[in-house]
């Protein structure tokens, strides 16, 4: 009796965590599909883009200067940045923890060392943006700062069992100073608990120009009230940002690979995009709007 107890909520289980698998990856559960300047997207739409395929996750991107001192080091669909100052790098998500020789790779291409890594930053507490941070620690000992509303999430994140490391608590507006390099975290809560947005103002060729890493605003399941209040805050908060370029945890978040394409032709900088900086807020507030009155609604029919 006890056996088949114990078989019958496993089977619920793991029926549970499939039916969530379908949702996020599209199937019968693939709505609400919200239309933002001219293109549908759905929650599996919106998250195929983001991640694309396996190999697409683990490819490396060509790295490449994006403006100033601040470069592209991550793969087709999972954004690392890397900040070079005369007193060493700053490195923006480890993505996942077999991506990391990639990212040093791309490092040592760009000419720079991994081992000058002196600081390592993540958008947010999901293993395909910080599941590599206890690597990256021990390849250059760089100190982990993380913001103090994603340390629960970030402590799951163990690969082979290796602790998390954090080494300084950050908190919304804090700033992260190395060499004549400023950054800022701001919490842009609702993907995750303690998911931050990175802004600097970056020089390149005389100007000043407001670099927004912007972490993922995506909705990832069942919006409870905490979640919508995140939200709700995060939305009016992005959009306050100061921003010229805007960048993402995930390089269709910005355009990446249509603005690598321009690259080499043009004169300008066509990661410089101030007209585009909210385009990535508009398609996921949509979204995230459109998933709270369809919760609403069911919510209401159940009542
Ligand atoms: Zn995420």
């Amino acid at each position: 009796m006890r056996r088949s107890h114990f078989i019958a909520i496993g089977v619920f289980t793991v029926g549970s965590v499939v039916a969530l698998y379908a949702q996020q990856r599209g199937g019968p559960a693939d709505h609400p599909a919200v239309t933002v300047k001219g293109q549908t997207y759905t929650p599996a739409s919106i998250l195929a883009r983001n991640m694309g395929s396996t190999q697409d996750q683990e490819t490396q991107f060509p790295p490449h200067k994006i403006i100033g001192n601040v470069y592209y080091v991550g793969t087709r669909t999972l954004s690392s940045f890397l900040i070079v100052t005369p007193q060493g790098h700053i490195l923006m998500d480890s993505t996942y923890e077999r991506n990391v020789p990639t990212i040093k790779k791309s490092v040592e291409q760009l000419g720079f060392k991994f081992a000058d890594i002196k600081i390592l930053l993540g958008n947010h507490a999901h293993g395909d943006h910080q599941e590599g941070d206890a690597a990256v620690k021990q390849m250059t000992g760089a100190t982990v700062m993380a913001v103090a509303e994603d340390i629960p999430a970030l402590k799951a994140i163990m690969p082979g069992g290796k602790d998390h490391p954090i080494d300084r608590v950050l908190h919304d507006n804090d700033t992260i100073s190395l060499g004549t390099t400023m950054l800022v975290a701001r919490l842009t809560a609702g993907h995750t608990r303690g998911a931050t947005t990175y802004t600097a103002k970056i020089e390149e060729a005389g100007k000043t120009y407001d670099v927004v890493f912007f972490s993922s605003l995506r909705a990832g399941g069942v919006v409870t009230p905490a979640v919508a209040a995140e939200f709700n805050h995060t939305f009016s908060l992005v959009r306050s940002l100061p921003c010229d370029v805007p960048l993402g945890d995930h390089p269709a978040e910005y355009d990446m690979q249509a603005k690598y394409a321009k690259l080499a032709a043009s004169g300008g900088n066509p990661f410089i995009d101030k007209s585009h900086c909210f385009d990535e807020a508009d398609i996921q507030e949509a979204m995230y709007r459109a998933v709270v009155e369809e919760q609403k609604a069911t919510e209401s029919r159940q009542r």
